[in-house]
């Protein structure tokens, strides 16, 4: 068993990890578990800010780091909230602000103007100087509600609609890991893992 930090203490992102790698050779441990709060997230990519979080964890637990970095882009928006999605509204991470804000600037706008994608970026460093980081990505399209629906996932999941599996607010936890950006991202990472031990 391979004991890794997750750099976030975003419970929901937890869970789907934990999850998805549930049958996997690694042991996922919170960075809150070990004392480490949040790093700062300077950089203006999903990658950088992924990279800045596993680097921070891992500098300070000794372990190998996971990082997540994900938020929503909506296409009228030029793809805000994105980068800034868990503070969209002001205060970092308040969901019901952040969908009640997004919901309001799109209120005029019909559906064929409200298409969105979902964004996640992994990252994982063996060590704090680990110059080969693993990093993997994935999208998950579909469009935002005109009001919230359904009371499952975390984050803008009550706002999010897909043609293929209706509201996410309303999908089945293991459904949502199989199809969505956090789902994909992990079913790349798994495989440069695999390639590793080739
Ligand atoms: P981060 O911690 O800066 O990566 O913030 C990511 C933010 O994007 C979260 O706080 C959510 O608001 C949003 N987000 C990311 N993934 C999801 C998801 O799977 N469902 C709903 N919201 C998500």
């Amino acid at each position: 068993m391979r004991k890794i930090v997750l750099a976030s203490s975003n419970p929901g992102k937890l869970a789907e990890i934990r999850e998805v790698l549930a049958d996997s050779e690694i042991e996922l441990v919170a960075q809150s578990e070990f004392g480490i709060a949040d790093a700062e997230e300077t950089g203006i990519t999903f990658v950088e800010n992924a990279l800045l979080k596993a680097r921070h964890a891992a500098r300070l637990s000794g372990l190998p780091a996971l990082a997540d970095d994900s938020g929503i882009c909506v296409d009228v928006l030029g793809g805000a909230p994105g980068l800034y999605s868990a503070r969209y509204a002001g205060e970092h991470g308040n969901n019901a602000a952040n969908n009640a804000k997004l919901l309001d600037v799109l209120r005029d706008a019909p559906d064929d103007q409200r298409s969105a994608h979902f964004h996640c970026t992994l990252v994982l460093l063996r060590s704090a100087d680990d110059p080969a980081p693993l990093i993997a990505e994935g999208l998950w399209r579909g469009r935002i509600l005109h009001a919230p629906q359904g009371d499952k996932g975390f984050g803008y999941d009550p706002v999010f609609f897909t043609e293929a599996q209706g509201p996410a607010g309303e999908l089945d936890p293991a459904v949502k890991n199989r199809v969505s950006h956090r789902g994909l991202a992990l079913a790349r990472l798994r495989e440069l893992l695999d390639a590793e031990k080739r």
